[in-house]
């Protein structure tokens, strides 16, 4: 038997059937709309599978990548060798008091609408970020003056030895669009919010404001991985990149946006390798007109096509 099917079959013991498939084409799964093929693609819906399949990768040396609502991420063409873990069925979000507890397979939209309903403020700036609890922690996913750090009291999390763990916020080493989470080697599976009471209208309106400015804003008409480059201390990425001309250049299917500089859009069936030759030629071109580097906000994984 060849050690891929000795996987497979490894994996169709420890998750349901239906939710191992081989193969998998990962653009699909993805906000880019770009990235090769997954050798594994699972789909566990409990922790306790999460657990078994990190034993299994541990006993039998096999990678493990966690894959979110890929809102984050650029796969190369070439895919993603071992097993890509998505949790999108442990998606339960529920509220207890003050608090609302999300699985990490949730979208952070829906726990922002989540708690709006319940009369709670404080997940208002994630309204529209199109990302994972799980992915918006790993990130410290933020707009608007908000972000995770201002509302995550504990996460739960499968440790790299398989244990599921309680991490305090404050042991997750938050940051501007970092955390700790990939030193560790962490997965996220549950994450609590502490929020507060508040109106129904005026958490409501402050979510339709911070709608708007984004509709209006960036170019949501097309497949993107949301802003590429963080805010460099003392600039803003946008206004470098707009001031460099660099607005509508391409190359092959990829665009610097014309409505939002800092993004770049998957406009016409481009490649990984497009979209990362234009990332490339964007911090070449800020760095000779203003000797800034950017430095890319949004993860490249994977393996070169052969
Ligand atoms: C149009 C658009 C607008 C955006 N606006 C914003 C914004 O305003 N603010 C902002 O901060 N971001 C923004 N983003 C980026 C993105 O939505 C966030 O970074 C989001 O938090 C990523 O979550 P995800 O589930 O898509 O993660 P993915 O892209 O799937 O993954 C990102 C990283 O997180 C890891 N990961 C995912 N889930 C887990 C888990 N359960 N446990 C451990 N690791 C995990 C992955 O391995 C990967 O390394 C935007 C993106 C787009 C496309």
């Amino acid at each position: 038997m060849d050690r891929k099917t000795e996987i497979h079959n490894k994996l169709l013991k420890l998750v349901k059937s239906d939710n191992v498939k081989v193969d998998e084409l990962l653009k699909d799964h993805l906000y880019t709309k770009l990235g090769g093929k997954a050798d594994f693609f699972i789909t566990p819906t409990s922790y306790e599978e999460v657990q078994n399949v990190v034993k299994l990768s541990n006993e039998d040396d096999i990678p493990f990548t966690l894959l979110g609502n890929g809102s984050n991420l650029i796969i190369k063409d070439g895919g993603i060798r071992g097993i890509v873990i998505n949790l999108k069925y442990l998606n339960n979000i529920s509220s207890d008091g003050h608090t609302v507890v999300a699985q990490s397979g949730a979208r952070i939209i829906d726990a922002s609408r989540y708690a709006l309903e319940k009369h709670l403020s404080g997940l208002e700036f994630a309204c529209g970020i199109p990302g994972t609890v799980g992915g918006a922690l790993y990130m410290n996913a933020g707009a608007y003056g908000g972000e995770i750090k201002d509302v995550l009291d504990y996460a739960y999390v499968i440790d790299k030895s398989g244990k599921l763990v309680k991490r305090l916020a404050s042991e997750l080493d938050l940051d501007y669009r970092t955390s700790n989470i990939p030193d560790r080697g962490d997965i996220v599976v549950e994450a609590t919010f502490n929020l507060k009471p508040a109106n129904y209208e005026e958490i409501k309106a402050v979510m339709d404001d911070l709608t708007y400015k984004r509709e209006s804003k960036q170019p949501l008409e097309y497949p993107s991985c949301g802003s590429v480059f963080k805010r460099p201390p003392g600039y803003f990425a946008g206004k470098l990149i707009q001031d460099s001309d660099l607005q509508g250049t391409n190359i092959g299917g990829a665009e610097v946006s014309k409505k939002h500089a800092g993004f770049i859009v998957n406009k016409d069936n481009a490649s990984t390798t497009d979209y990362i030759s234009l990332i490339e030629h964007v911090q070449k071109t800020v760095k000779e007109k203003f000797g800034v580097d950017l430095e890319r906000e949004v993860r490249i994984i994977g393996e070169d096509k052969e």
